[in-house]
């Protein structure tokens, strides 16, 4: 086991902890000192070796796991919240996450094994999907088999993050920004401190750091599908929480973002741009495909995807399909698309 730990200076550090077969590798945990001891911002993937990293990295920067004050999760998603009950076990910290992820956990915590799979046939039988795709998961509904995620077993939090607000971190100023999109109570956590290093951050440096979780990243698109919830009706719009989030961010400028995957950078305004370009010519595509008239499904498998949809696998078929919908939501909300009257199952067409 290697650890990989990162002084980023002025009493921040990141821990890379690595997340079990995952392409993205790991997840960047920060560490922030405070008046009160050692605060972390997410916490990894649950996983014998990722807590072995986690406890090598904290003791890294020269503390104990016992130490520990806090815990602030970016996002409810397993590789930020996973170990989060371990570290509260281990160090009575307490736990802190924005209220609109906090029921997806309870959510989640509570639900009827079948719950999720009886979502998901209606969902993707509305959306059109052939009979080869619900045929499984049919069959796993039959057989009883239900949701076996992670997140069934994740740490209820202690206390909310509420946006706006400085965060009661005693020699700190950090404050919470509400950023959903990627997450339904995703946050970003704004250290409104100078910049340590004036040779990064320039000009920026009083602009502090962000802690951007997996809302900004450098070189990954944020997956922005449904906020997933069975009682949704239809009314949330992720990808325009998302963009609108994003300008927030924009405009906040701040000298370096600290993102919970990949690596730390500058220019937040550039990638924020960038990432908005991406989206608004990903709706423009999907625009033209709709003047013919699909249903979710085949709209879906007309999309550019990072592969031709036949080598999609079964499970990523049921993502894509999410993030399918987050976009023809919002084209239909911003009146550039609409359901053909009377279709069923649901057909739309570009307008
Ligand atoms: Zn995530
Ligand atoms: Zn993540």
């Amino acid at each position: 086991m290697t650890t990989q730990v990162t002084d980023h200076r002025g009493g921040v550090w990141s821990i890379a902890v690595p997340i079990p077969d995952n392409p993205l590798g790991h997840t960047l945990v920060h560490l922030l000192e405070t008046d009160r001891g050692p605060v972390l911002i997410d916490t990894g993937w649950d996983d014998p070796d990722s807590w072995d990293t986690l406890v090598a990295g904290v003791t890294a920067c020269g503390y104990a796991v016992a130490d520990l004050h806090g815990v602030l999760i970016t996002h409810h998603h397993p590789d930020h919240h996973g170990l989060s009950a371990k570290v509260r076990e281990a160090s009575g910290a307490w736990i802190a996450m924005h209220a609109a992820d906090t029921a997806v956990v309870r959510r989640t915590r509570e639900a009827e094994p079948g719950r999720w799979l009886d979502y998901l046939l209606a969902k993707l039988t509305a959306a059109g999907a052939p009979e080869d795709h619900l045929t499984p998961l049919r069959e796993a509904r039959t057989a009883g088999r239900g949701r076996r995620l992670p997140g069934r077993r994740a740490a209820l939090p202690d206390r909310g993050i509420e946006p706006g607000e400085l965060l009661d971190l005693p020699g700190r100023r950090l404050r919470a920004l509400w950023t959903p999109g990627h997450t339904p109570g995703h946050v970003c956590l704004h250290l409104e401190e100078r910049h340590p290093a004036p040779e990064t951050a320039g000009a920026a440096g009083g602009r502090g750091r962000l802690f951007s979780g997996d809302h900004l990243l450098p070189g990954i698109t944020p997956h922005i599908g449904l906020y997933e919830d069975p009682d949704d009706r239809e009314s949330t719009d992720p990808l325009g929480d998302y963009l609108d989030s994003l300008e927030r961010v924009g405009r906040l400028a701040p000298a370096e973002v600290l993102p919970a995957h990949q690596h730390a950078f500058t220019d937040a305004e550039g990638r924020v741009g960038e990432l908005i370009a991406h989206h608004e010519e990903r709706l423009s595509k999907l625009r033209a495909l709709l003047r013919e008239p699909r249903t979710l499904w085949q709209l879906a498998v007309a999309m550019e995807w990072n592969r031709p949809w036949d080598r999609i696998p079964y499970g990523s078929r049921n993502i894509a399909v999410s993030e399918a919908e987050a976009h023809l939501r919002r084209l239909v909300k911003l009146g550039h698309a609409e359901r053909v009257p009377g279709s069923d199952p649901a057909t739309y067409r570009a307008v």
